[in-house]
C-alpha cells in the first residue's frame, strides 16, 4: 500500500523488500502473483537477507546473507518497517510442553493434525504460540478451534482424538488501494480457496472490499462468539 501511495502522490521512493525467506512467498501460485506486484512498483527483493542489526543513528539495516555464511550486507533506510522473528511467550518456551529442539523451538509440542500434545495427552494447543507448520493468522486458529474443541472434549470422555486441522490458513496481501490477494492454503502449499468459483491468485476488489469490510464484521459479530 506504501507503493502505491508513492505512486500515486507521483513520489519517486525506492523500496525495497528484504526476507530471511528463500522465497518471497512459500506458496508458488501466490509467489507469482506478488513477485509481479513487486515488478509493477519496482519494488527491489532480497531473499536470504536476515536482518541481525539496525544503527537509527546512521540509518543503517544490516543483514546476514543467509546463503553466504559469515557475509553480512548493509542496506541505508528513511524508512524501516520490521516483521519481528515470530516466537512463543517465555513462559511457554520454557515450559515442559514447548519443543525443546527443531525448527519449532519454543512453540508449543502438538500434533500437527489433532493438536494434542505427544507427551501430555491433556494438553492442546493452537494459535501462535502452537508448533505448526503454517502461517499463524486468526484465520488458521479459527479452523483450529473446533478441532481443538472436538478433540478434547473426546479425551475427557476417554477416547481417541477424531478431528484432524489441515494446515488451512489465510494471509489477507493488500497489494494496492482496492487489491487484494487472498492466500489461503493448508500444510500442503496448495491454494485451498473457500470459495472455488472465486481465483483468489489474483488481485481482486471484491476481496479487498471482503477485507475492509467483511472480515472486521466477521471477527467481532461471528468469531468472537464461536459461531465462524
Ligand atoms: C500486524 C498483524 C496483522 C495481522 N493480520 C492478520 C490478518 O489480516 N488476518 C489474520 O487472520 N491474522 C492476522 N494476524 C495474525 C493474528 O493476529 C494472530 O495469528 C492471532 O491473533 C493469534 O491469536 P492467539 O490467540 O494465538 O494469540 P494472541 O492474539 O497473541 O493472544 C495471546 C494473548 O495472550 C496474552 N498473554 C501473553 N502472555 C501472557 C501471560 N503470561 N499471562 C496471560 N496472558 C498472556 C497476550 O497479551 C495476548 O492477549 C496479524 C498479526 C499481526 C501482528
Amino acid at each position: 500500500m506504501a507503493a502505491d501511495y508513492f505512486r500515486m502522490m507521483g513520489r519517486p521512493v525506492k523500496v525495497i523488500y528484504a526476507t530471511a525467506g528463500g522465497l518471497l512467498f512459500g506458496v508458488p501460485e501466490f509467489c507469482t502473483v506478488l513477485q509481479g506486484v513487486c515488478d509493477r512498483y519496482g519494488i527491489e527483493v532480497l531473499t536470504k537477507h536476515e536482518l541481525i542489526a539496525v544503527d537509527p543513528v546512521r540509518k543503517v539495516a544490516k543483514f546476514a546473507l543467509k546463503d553466504k555464511p559469515g557475509e553480512t550486507r548493509e542496506i541505508e533506510f528513511d524508512m524501516l518497517h520490521i516483521g519481528p522473528p515470530q516466537r512463543a511467550p517465555e513462559f511457554v518456551r520454557e515450559s515442559p510442553i514447548a519443543h525443546p529442539d527443531g525448527q519449532m523451538v519454543g512453540f508449543v509440542n502438538v500434533d500437527i493434525y489433532t493438536l494434542q500434545s505427544p507427551v501430555y495427552c491433556n494438553v492442546f494447543s493452537l494459535g501462535d504460540a502452537a508448533g505448526l507448520p503454517t502461517s499463524r493468522t486468526g484465520a488458521a486458529v479459527r479452523k483450529q478451534a473446533p478441532v481443538l474443541v472436538n478433540n478434547l472434549i473426546q479425551v475427557m470422555n476417554g477416547k481417541e482424538p477424531n478431528k484432524r486441522y489441515n494446515g488451512y490458513t489465510s494471509c489477507p496481501l493488500v497489494t494496492a488501494y482496492g487489491r487484494m490477494v487472498l492466500a489461503e492454503f493448508d500444510y500442503s502449499n496448495t491454494p485451498t480457496p473457500t470459495v472455488p468459483f472465486i481465483d483468489t491468485c489474483k488481485e481482486r476488489f471484491d476481496m479487498w472490499l471482503l477485507k475492509k469490510y467483511g472480515l472486521p464484521w466477521m471477527y467481532w459479530n461471528l468469531m468472537l462468539r464461536g459461531l465462524a
